[in-house]
């Protein structure tokens, strides 16, 4: 089969599009022919090593597709189903294999490219809005990176918790894409100091919680914009990872609480996973949650789809199709 690997971490030119062994599943597992593979940030960290994998490695965390052959011990799952999955298993190919506690059923009112689309940074929006810090009616929240696959996700999220959203952006085009999400206040972060704004747009109280998935270059204003009390959720890097935090920092700010949270520790179990993914493919289905495919790429132009992500061009969810 053809797939995408990488024998060093480096730019986007160490990605090789390639014939590899076709993968057999073992028990536990499903192969999956593979229709629309997601592309996430989380892909570039590690082509560039910021994560390690063992090389060399084929890339990529998130895709659907149809079971084309099952491990011993599978039950719930059978040749022939609709699955998407996340973690633990490569998607820059043609197929895959995955453990079933990755898996989930596709329903059929749901695209291969919706499913691909929406399932990491939709189960990812979900656990930050409705487990991280869980958002109540009405309160300020601050979404950096609200133009972005993920940001729009999770601005759309906090919506259907009922909270009031500020959304971050670095070009006007953006600041369009964040308000149609949802935003109710839209900063441009690469124009106006964002701090000083929140303190405006919230009557100087500050607030309760900061989604931060830039990092380096927001994570100490967005420290600044909560109230005593707030949680920061440090949750990405785009602009690089957050330097090392003396913790003495969170007392004189106001007693705050800082986490890194990880997608996989917020689907830890079968009924965790199947919660998550059923609000959000029934919400897709509806129509109250719309992923929105910025641009879909050839899987051998894989190294071109890492490109415009890093560019900070895109707005919305990358694909690549098989
Ligand atoms: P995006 O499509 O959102 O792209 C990243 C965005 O970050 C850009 O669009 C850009 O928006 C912003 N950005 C700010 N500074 C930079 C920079 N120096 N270089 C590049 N981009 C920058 O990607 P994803 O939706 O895939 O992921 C968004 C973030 O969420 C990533 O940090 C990712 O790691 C994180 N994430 C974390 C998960 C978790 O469980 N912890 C799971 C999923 C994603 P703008 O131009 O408006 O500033």
């Amino acid at each position: 089969m053809k797939a995408i690997r990488f024998h060093d971490v480096g730019g986007p030119d160490v990605l090789q599009f390639q014939e590899v062994e076709m993968p057999t599943p073992e028990a536990g597992q499903v192969r999956i022919k593979l229709h629309a593979i997601g592309v996430n940030y989380i892909d570039i960290y590690h082509r560039t090593g910021l994560y390690k994998l063992p090389l060399p490695a084929i890339p990529g965390q998130e895709g659907a597709g149809i079971v084309d052959a099952v491990g011993a011990n599978v039950t719930d799952f059978h040749i022939g189903d609709r699955v998407a999955f996340v973690l633990d298993a490569p998607s820059y190919a043609e197929y895959t294999v995955v453990p079933t506690v990755r898996l989930v059923q596709i329903p059929d009112d749901v695209s291969f490219q919706q499913a691909a689309a929406a399932l990491l940074q939709g189960l990812t929006a979900h656990y930050l809005c409705f487990s991280t810090y869980p958002l109540k009616q009405d309160e300020w929240c601050l979404i950096h990176a609200a133009a972005g696959g993920a940001g729009q996700l999770t601005v759309q999220m906090a919506k259907i918790a009922g909270a009031r959203v500020i959304g971050t952006v670095s070009t006007q085009e953006k600041a369009r894409v964040a308000q149609d999400a949802g935003c109710d206040e839209v900063i441009l972060y690469t124009q106006t100091d964002f701090v000083p704004e929140v303190k405006r747009i919230t009557n100087n109280k500050g607030l309760p919680v900061v989604y931060d998935s830039v990092g380096k270059d927001t994570f100490q204003g967005s420290l600044e914009c909560l109230a005593p009390r707030g949680y920061m959720v440090s949750w990405g890097n785009a602009s690089g990872p957050v330097p090392p935090l003396d913790p003495r920092e969170l007392m004189r700010k106001g007693s705050l609480y800082l986490t890194r949270p990880t997608l996989g520790h917020y689907i830890a179990t079968r009924q965790e996973l199947d919660w998550r993914a059923a609000d959000l493919f029934r919400w897709l289905a509806v129509g109250r949650l719309r992923v929105r495919i910025d641009r879909t790429f050839a899987l051998q132009d894989a190294a071109e789809a890492h490109r415009y992500i890093e560019s900070r061009a895109s707005m919305g969810k990358i694909l690549i199709e098989p």
